[in-house]
């Protein structure tokens, strides 16, 4: 199938969802025995495998600092991670560079230093962001949770809630070992996509309200055989501040070498002299909660990179030896379901800098809205305005449909706009740190992350 065909089928189905709509998948045991396209799932007792103060849902970079400020805070807590690997887009998906981290302390503050120590990482003290190596942040990752007697359980999915009244009581996963319960006082969804809140009944928004459109994906490699001091005006050097002429350079070259990537900022991150990040596609109109879009662009994404590299390095000079190395286990998703809370961070927050009693986090970065309309550019969209930094409350990390219930990351309560600023790594973690720390209090006090915000 064309390019083009991927787009326009995804297109089609777009469409922006709202309250109470969940995948019926999720649904165990709901079934709608009137359709031809169904089948019934007879009713069955699960075993609870674990039974613990606080469940973390997501082990990315806002479940990880969850369940280490949980754990830290007394309680038992576990994540559950469907992949074979904790970090979520920074390791999984490739990213290597965290944004928004030069005002962060705490746990983020604490990883970077950790990594820099190991020499994994990189930092860029003038713009106080790291580039790192997404294999060593593995590593980092799993002895910090261990060395906090934080528990995690790779290749299970969480698939369903089992709820009493509005308060979750158990997620159901699907894993090697079959299906089973896991049973806790609060909940942390730090799935990037709200799963365990849509599977809960949570409303929620996703999209641009205006357009219907969201954020494409992007499948970024790791490349080697490439020298620093040979690509020096193809790297995003964050200490210069014309980084766009990185881009353009970038975009320039690989005209010359025959190609013309589908994301219009094309750029490589250095993470040691000799091993970059790139990040130089696009994959437009596929949602990140749909297995069959996923493995689409997951497909297209793989197969337009190993072209791209393939042309560098038929193209010769500093590229004659480039190779990929690695790429994702989860295509990069931007934008998934953003979980209705008890507050929402709206643009107009960040048009004026609003502030908040009840902070988690100052978000700095800007508004970021890569490319919803190929057709018209495959860059980041022209911000309507500048935004001012902007906190982020406690409120917007509480579900409101569901107790017992909070969010952390890019899945928060938020509008498209607002959601495109905060979404980024430094903050992601800062909201997992407070959403953790809130969680254990909660579970300790015996009451719900609600009574304790506000
Ligand atoms: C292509 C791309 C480039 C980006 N560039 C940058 C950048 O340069 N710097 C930066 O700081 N940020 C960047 N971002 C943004 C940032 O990576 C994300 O917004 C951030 O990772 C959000 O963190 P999170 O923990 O909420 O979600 P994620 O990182 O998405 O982690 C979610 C985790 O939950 C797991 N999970 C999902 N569903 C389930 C389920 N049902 N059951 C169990 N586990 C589940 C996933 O496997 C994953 O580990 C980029 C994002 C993308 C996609």
């Amino acid at each position: 199938m064309k390019r083009r065909d991927f787009f326009s089928a995804a297109a089609l189905g777009a469409s922006i969802l709202s309250v109470g709509e969940c995948p019926s998948s999720a649904q165990a045991g709901e079934v709608n025995q009137n359709s031809r396209n169904t089948v019934l799932e007879p009713a069955r007792s699960i075993p609870v495998s674990s039974s613990v103060d606080v469940v973390v849902c997501g082990g990315g970079p806002a479940g990880i600092a969850t369940a280490l400020a949980a754990a830290r805070s007394g309680a038992k807590t576990l994540i559950l991670e469907s992949q074979g690997c904790l970090g979520g887009t920074w390791t999984a998906s490739c990213l290597s560079l965290i944004l928004d981290m030069g005002n962060k302390g705490g746990i983020m503050a604490e990883i970077a230093a950790t990594m820099e120590r190991r020499d994994g990482a990189a930092r860029r003290k003038d713009v106080g962001t790291i580039t790192y190596d997404p294999e060593e942040m593995k590593f980092v990752l799993e002895e910090m949770c261990a060395k906090a007697g934080v528990d995690f359980q790779y290749f299970s999915p969480v698939v369903g809630a089992v709820k009493e009244g509005r308060r979750l009581r158990s997620v159901i996963t699907e894993s090697p070992s079959g299906r089973e319960a896991v049973s806790g006082k609060v909940f942390v969804d730090c799935t990037g996509d709200g799963d365990l809140a849509a599977q809960s009944g949570c409303s929620f928004d996703f999209a641009n309200p205006e357009t219907g459109k969201w954020q494409p994906m992007s499948f970024i490699v790791l490349v080697t055989g490439i020298k620093a001091e040979e690509i020096r005006p193809f790297y995003t050097d964050l200490k210069n501040p014309q980084r766009r002429s990185h881009k353009q350079t970038t975009l320039d070259e690989m005209a010359r070498a025959g190609f013309t990537p589908s994301y219009g900022g094309p750029s490589f991150f250095a993470i040691r002299d000799d091993f970059f990040a790139l990040m130089s596609n696009h994959e437009y109109g596929y949602r990140g909660f749909d297995a069959r879009q996923l493995t689409k662009a997951t497909v297209q994404g793989r197969r337009e990179m190993f072209a791209q590299i393939e042309a560098l390095r038929k193209y010769g000079g500093p590229w004659k030896n480039i190779r990929i190395v690695q790429t994702p286990s989860l295509i990069g998703i931007r934008e998934g379901r953003r979980i209705h809370g008890l507050y929402t961070v709206t643009q107009e927050d960040l048009r004026v800098g609003r502030r908040h009693s009840d902070a988690v986090c100052e978000v700095r970065f800007p508004i970021d809205v890569h490319s919803t309309k190929p057709h018209e550019t495959k860059e980041v969209e022209k911000a309507a305005f500048r935004s001012k930094p902007y906190d982020i409350p406690m409120r917007a990390l509480v579900a409101k449909d569901v107790d017992a219930l909070m969010m952390a990351g890019r899945c928060i309560s938020g509008d498209f706009i607002a959601h495109s600023s905060y979404r980024v790594t430094g903050n992601a973690v800062a909201m997992g740190e407070a959403a953790g720390r809130l969680a254990a209090r909660a579970a300790k006090e015996n009451c719900l992350p609600s009574e304790l915000c506000h």
